[in-house]
């Protein structure tokens, strides 16, 4: 159910934040009392002071999550009680929704809408589905003759560290922790330092859904000290990570010089957009264009920034993408007419206005968009023409609301221009033809492609992706479920009794 203003107002004037860490079933502060601000980035406040786990904190949590782990309190319970919590934990969601949108909003500068959106039905949708998987996972039996029995079987891969982005805060917590959770693991979570807030309350949520102590240790703090504690610990399993390139290759680096731990990276990207030219130029493809852009202030990984558009219709689409730019509502991101909220800290929003900049000084031609007025971090929708395949902006991840657009003459010339980068996590295609339409997909190198929408699918399907957005692991879908398993062979005499 949508908020108005008031409501969401008073609810903000009324939250309790807890900002504590949360090891061992206890809120904690982090040791020594180091903290570190968070605040609002549409107003540029401080919204309050976070514990700051520093690398004893992390191994007070993996400790924790060790011992919880090999009592089997969770990771020995049967699957149907594991179920039971999880869908428990969904509930919870949904009764809290309002209360964490609301915290979510104010710490990242996410719209009210987006937030209640992905709290209110994605996120229970996540605990619920792989709830539900929990108890209808089933193993294998290899074939043999008849003296063997061969049991291919899953097993919880231990203890899991989560390394969360920013950008959808809550959604990408549940995205790794319903099927982490789900196939018995213990989990140690580390929140992006801009939006730690809505993850330590889901902590308190599910410890009341009967999550066992242990299972879940939330530790806020920052990247190269707790997120690299997290990294380099000899004691964690697996790391599953969602953010930058950049980051995610020092993962596989804190692997290689520590235990050699399983690293799962979903990363960055520059997907394209392709317009072909048979494609009709409706309000919904314009709307999906602009919706691929612009959806979350543009940041967001599988935003679809380099749009490639056949030379004859490239005029029209411009001009109706840039008015349906220019018709976002950008501002308070409680207000629920408003469609683009602020973007995460000042530091960023100094970043995107650098790119836009970059884009006018290599001769990009700029149609509309660029700064907007306020104490807070506010980016219009921009649009750029004219833009040339080796340009900055063309190429480099932005992760604001910077869209250019690449006139192409044929299929061919827009296939290898999309497949012309370093990342492969999304694109999407507009034809009205599908023999081209499947010829694309095919071609394209990437973990997702959209034919005539933008979308990039739901919970029962795997996202990742190919090249530097990432590595085999998939989130979402039955493939999230193997990030955290174990397979063992358990092979049986069967011989007939003398
Ligand atoms: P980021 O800077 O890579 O941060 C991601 C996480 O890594 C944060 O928790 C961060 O902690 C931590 N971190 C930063 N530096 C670290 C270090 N030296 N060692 C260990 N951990 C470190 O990315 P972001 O700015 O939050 O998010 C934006 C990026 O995420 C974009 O590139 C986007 O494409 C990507 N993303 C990908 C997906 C996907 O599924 N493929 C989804 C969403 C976003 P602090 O924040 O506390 O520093
Ligand atoms: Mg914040």
């Amino acid at each position: 159910m949508a908020l108005s203003l008031e409501q969401a107002r008073d609810i903000a004037g009324a939250l309790r934040i807890n900002a504590r860490a949360f090891i061992d079933g206890a809120f904690t502060d982090a040791t020594g009392g180091a903290t570190f601000e968070t605040i609002n980035p549409a107003t540029g406040q401080i919204l309050c002071r976070v514990a700051h786990c520093g690398s004893a904190d992390v191994d007070r949590a993996v400790a924790a999550a060790r011992r919880a782990f090999n009592d089997g309190r969770w990771s020995r319970a049967a699957p149907e009680k594991r179920k039971e919590v999880l869908l428990r934990l969904a509930g919870l969601v949904r009764e809290n929704a309002h209360e964490l949108a609301v915290l979510e909003s104010l710490d990242s500068g996410k719209t009210i809408t987006d937030c209640l959106h992905e709290i209110a039905n994605e996120v229970p949708t996540f605990f619920q589905w792989y709830g539900e998987l929990a108890d209808k996972t089933f193993g294998k039996v290899a074939p043999t003759g008849e003296d063997v029995l061969a049991l291919v079987v899953k097993e919880p891969a231990g203890v899991v560290g989560l390394v969360l982005p920013w950008n959808f805060p809550l959604l990408m917590a549940a995205w790794k922790l319903a099927p982490a959770l789900a196939a018995g693991c213990s989990t140690v979570v580390k929140p992006a330092e801009q939006t730690p807030l809505s993850l330590i309350r889901l902590a308190e949520l599910a410890q009341a859904a009967g999550l066992p102590d242990g299972v879940l240790n939330v530790i806020p703090g920052g990247g190269e000290t707790t997120g690299q504690a997290i990294g380099r610990h000899n004691d964690i399993d697996i790391v599953s990570f969602t953010g930058s390139t950049e980051v995610g290759g020092y993962f596989l680096r804190y692997a290689g010089e520590s235990n050699l731990k399983v690293v799962g990276l979903e990363m960055g990207g520059k997907s394209p957009l392709i317009v072909l030219d048979d494609a009709d130029l409706t309000d919904d493809l314009i709307e999906e264009a602009a919706r691929a852009a612009f959806w979350n202030g543009g940041q967001n990984c599988s935003a679809n920034m380099r749009q490639i558009v056949h030379a004859s219709v490239a005029d029209l689409f411009l001009e109706k993408v840039s008015a349906r730019a220019r018709a976002y509502k950008v501002g308070d991101p409680l207000d629920p007419q408003t469609d683009i909220g602020a973007m995460v800290t000042e530091e960023h929003m100094a970043r995107v206005l650098g790119y836009i900049e970059r884009g006018r000084s290599e001769g990009a031609r700029l149609l509309t968009g660029g700064r907007c007025d306020g104490p807070g971090y506010f980016i219009a929708p921009t649009v750029f023409a004219a833009l040339k395949p080796d340009m900055t902006i063309a190429r480099e991840e932005i992760f604001g609301p910077v869209l250019g657009v690449l006139a192409v003459d044929d299929m061919a010339e827009a296939l290898q221009l999309a497949c012309d980068t370093q990342y492969g996590l999304h694109a999407s295609v507009f034809t009205r033809d599908i023999d081209r339409a499947l010829y694309m997909a095919r071609r394209l190198p990437c973990g997702t492609v959209s034919i005539n929408s933008f979308s990039e699918g739901d919970v029962k399907t795997p996202f990742g992706g190919y090249k530097r957005s990432g590595s085999l692991a998939r989130d979402n879908g039955t493939e999230a479920l193997d990030q955290y398993l174990q397979t063992k062979t358990i092979w049986i005499n069967s011989r007939p009794p003398a």
